[in-house]
């Protein structure tokens, strides 16, 4: 969702005119979709909530109205309640990968199965409500930091606003603004740090409790204090969750369960990051460099080397 940052104001507008939708997710979607989204075919099945895993097979995608594919022959099997990290250079499709599963884009041939339904079986409504995406631009609104948090879950009550911020590592930060939960932010109002932005995003998810998780870590170096809390609060929030994560810390990758490695659309090595380190390919190149802050720094370095 950092790509839709343009729309914020835009949103903002929406907003007050959808107050009865929940799922942040599907009110970004709706937005998109009306000019340069492509019209998505719903299905009828309710998504509920996953068992076995997300399967990915033979996923190929090309943008509409564009000749190149983008993602080339994904196969790739997500287990209920474990982290997918993927790292890649910039344009490698990290984003794109992640963008199918709440069905923002359908894949071009291939499939992708929830418990081995089709994800265009289900009502595209009831499998959005069940994704949470955190990213550092998650947008925010010209609103409360309470409303902000509460936005996911609006029948959340004033306890729970207050432990997911405390559980995300916000509730600090927060209570020394001007007016604690009622501080209004954004461009009308109060201005974060990237850090203390994704902490409220992920105060967010966590209030929303989402089935899947979907992860965009900063690229932008935070500071080591604001990095601290946030790897810290990651962590907490994708626990047990099936979570697809586009990893820029090694600390990130390191825990992950499976690290897939793309480069240019393919999915290039898979495994977790002790077995691609032995390999001594790709990622362990990117390894040994330390991946410096970001794996897209490192990736755009080796791309200047080799050519
Ligand atoms: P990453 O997240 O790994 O940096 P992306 O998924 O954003 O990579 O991009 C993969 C490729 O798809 C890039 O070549 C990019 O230019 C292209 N791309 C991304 N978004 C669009 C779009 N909306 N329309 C056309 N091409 C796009
Ligand atoms: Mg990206």
């Amino acid at each position: 969702l950092f790509r839709l940052l343009p729309y914020i104001t835009q949103l903002n507008n929406a907003r007050s005119q959808l107050a009865n939708s929940s799922a942040s997710v599907e009110i970004v979607a709706d937005f998109l979709r009306r000019d340069n989204k492509p019209f998505i075919k719903n299905g009828s099945l309710p998504y509920k909530a996953l068992e076995k895993g997300i399967d990915f097979q033979k996923v190929f995608f090309k943008y509409p109205g564009h000749e190149d594919f983008v993602l080339k022959n994904i196969n790739l099997f997500l287990p209920r309640g474990t982290t997918l990290a993927l790292v890649g250079g910039s344009g490698a499709g990290k984003s794109t990968l992640v963008d199918l599963v709440p069905r923002f884009y359908d894949s071009t041939t291939g499939s992708i199965t929830l418990d081995g339904i089709d994800i265009r079986d289900y009502d595209v409504k009831s499998l959005r409500k069940a994704m949470g995406i955190v990213s550092q631009d998650t947008y925010l609104f010209n609103d409360s930091v309470r409303n902000n948090i509460a936005y996911g879950n609006q029948n959340a009550t004033e306890e729970e606003v207050i432990s997911a911020a405390k559980r995300a590592n916000a509730y600090e930060f927060i209570t020394k603004l001007p007016q604690g939960f009622d501080t209004v932010i954004g461009d009308r109002g109060v201005l974060l740090s990237g850090g203390q932005r994704q902490r409220l995003a992920i105060a967010r998810a966590l209030l929303q409790d989402p089935d899947i998780l979907i992860l965009d870590e900063a690229t932008s170096a935070l500071d080591t204090v604001s990095e601290r809390l946030v790897q810290a609060a990651i962590e907490d929030l994708s626990r047990d969750r099936t979570t697809l994560v586009i990893a820029h810390r090694l600390s990130t990758v390191q825990k992950a369960d499976q690290i897939a490695v793309l480069d240019k659309g393919i999915v290039v090595e898979i495994g977790t990051h002790q077995e691609l380190v032995n390999k001594g390919g790709y990622y362990s190149r990117l390894y040994s460099m330390q991946f410096s802050e970001s794996p897209e720094v490192v990736f755009a370095h080796n791309e200047a080397i080799r050519e």
